[in-house]
């Protein structure tokens, strides 16, 4: 016999159905098996667990297509087991993790591993970014049809730009032959070589090599022009910039197929949160100035940033508390994320079936994954709590590394149950 849970009354928000309505809806084998208006005759179901979601959000699954695992290779930061439970902790049902692993995941057999080691853990789902060249040198591709066929969906050099051109063109055809979203790391290492921080007055004054904005602009100049040569898809990494995100609006108007995403530091911080040297805040790209979060924000507003998605990028604490310029970049981010998109959502007035856009349906549909609130979809669902007054310690989190500048932030609003075919994998309900 199989297992009927009922998830009752809660708001339903589906944007790929322009769905906003008060509703229930029924799992049963793992599977979404009905959607039902509240208060419609519910005929002859008899559900084995109702759950009230009367007050709650619920979503399809949320799905964060920028993670670092560090696995193969760097378990002391992070692990498939702590990682992908983090992850389902924060809200998500799925997870994208980025290759630039020891080794980089540029082989068949690593992906087959990985995906396999994931089975056992009960979090977020796993999905594979493959290497797009091998070792991720920027010179050999590697086998695509392989990797696609171990089960990777996309390929990218994630933390490396392909610098040469011509590679990047080869890449991008053979990967939309392999089914394959390549996703770049828009940084020109010739401008941001050594770099330390965002280029401009702070860096001046605090005395660090600085890192221009040009070096992300040149970049996503780049790769513009290579999708509309080869006509095929291309997917910008954690745009940062004001000028880049202007790039891609601009490309999107010509009609040439790329699509983007930020990181939620992007959209709160600035490089004024390094006065004093703060090294949770040392991210690469770095954070910009107030200029650029504005033009991001709008950039979410008018659509032109697909995909809000964290770079979850953990490091131990002999990496990160040492001198600034010693400090290795990036920031743990799966269990803020959700709590910092509903912030960015109230403070531009944007409905709730706009998160659902972000981190689910654009996502989703980029990665060709099953999309939205459906009668036969796997029953992956996210349910927030949007009045949930709580304060984020990285401490209590379920991350190995705790490098966050949100530490101490208070919220409101948090992912409280994360349903992964049709099964609990995070309970946070009181
Ligand atoms: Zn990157």
């Amino acid at each position: 016999m199989t297992r009927k849970v009922l998830l009752k009354d809660g708001m339903l928000y589906d944007s790929s159905r322009v769905l906003a309505t008060l509703g229930d809806i029924l799992l049963e084998d793992g599977k979404i098996k009905a959607i039902l208006r509240s208060g419609s005759p519910q005929g002859d179901i008899v559900p084995d667990e109702v759950i009230d979601l009367s007050g709650k959000w619920v979503f399809p699954g949320f799905v964060d297509m920028h993670v670092h695992l560090r696995t193969p290779g760097q378990e002391y930061k992070e692990d498939l087991s702590s990682g992908l439970t983090a992850a389902a902790r924060g809200g998500f049902t799925k997870v994208l993790a980025m290759p630039n692993t020891s080794p980089a995941i540029d082989d068949a057999s690593i992906v087959r591993s990985l995906h396999s080691e994931a089975l056992m853990v009960k979090g977020a789902k796993l999905l594979i970014a493959a290497a797009m060249t091998l070792g991720r040198k920027g010179q050999e591709l590697c086998e695509y049809d392989e990797l696609r066929e171990a089960g990777a969906i996309c390929v990218t050099d994630d933390g490396s730009w392909v610098h040469d051109g011509a590679v990047m063109r080869r890449v991008v055809d053979y990967a939309a032959a392999c089914n394959l979203l390549p996703l770049s790391h828009p940084e020109d290492t010739t401008l941001s070589k050594g770099g330390q921080m965002n280029e401009g007055g702070i860096s001046t004054k605090l005395g660090l090599t600085p890192i221009p904005a040009q070096a992300e602009e040149v970049a996503i100049y780049r790769d513009i022009s290579i999708a509309a040569l080869t006509g095929k898809p291309l997917h910008l990494c954690h745009v940062s910039t004001g000028e880049g995100v202007d790039l891609v609006r601009r490309a999107k108007r010509d009609g040439i197929n790329v699509s983007c995403e930020t990181a939620p530091h992007y959209l709160f911080l600035t490089e004024e949160d390094l006065v004093g040297y703060n090294t949770s805040a040392k991210i690469n790209p770095p954070l910009r100035r107030w200029y650029d979060v504005k033009a991001l924000r709008e950039a979410l507003r008018d659509g032109v940033i697909d995909v809000i998605a964290s770079d979850h990028a953990p490091h131990s604490s002999l990496e990160k508390e040492v001198e600034f310029n010693l400090a290795l970049f990036g920031a743990i981010g799966l269990e803020t994320m959700v709590a910092l998109t509903i912030k960015v959502a109230r403070e531009l007035n944007l409905p709730p079936w706009k998160i659902a856009d972000f981190l689910s349906i654009n996502p989703s549909r980029l990665l060709k994954l099953p999309v939205g609130l459906k009668v036969g979809n796997p029953a992956d669902i996210t349910v927030v709590d949007p009045d949930l007054n709580w304060t984020y310690h990285s401490s209590e989190g379920l991350s190995k590394s705790h490098n966050s500048p949100f530490e101490g932030w208070k919220f409101t609003g948090r992912a409280i149950l994360t349903i992964v075919d049709g099964e609990i994998r995070s309970d946070l309900r009181a």
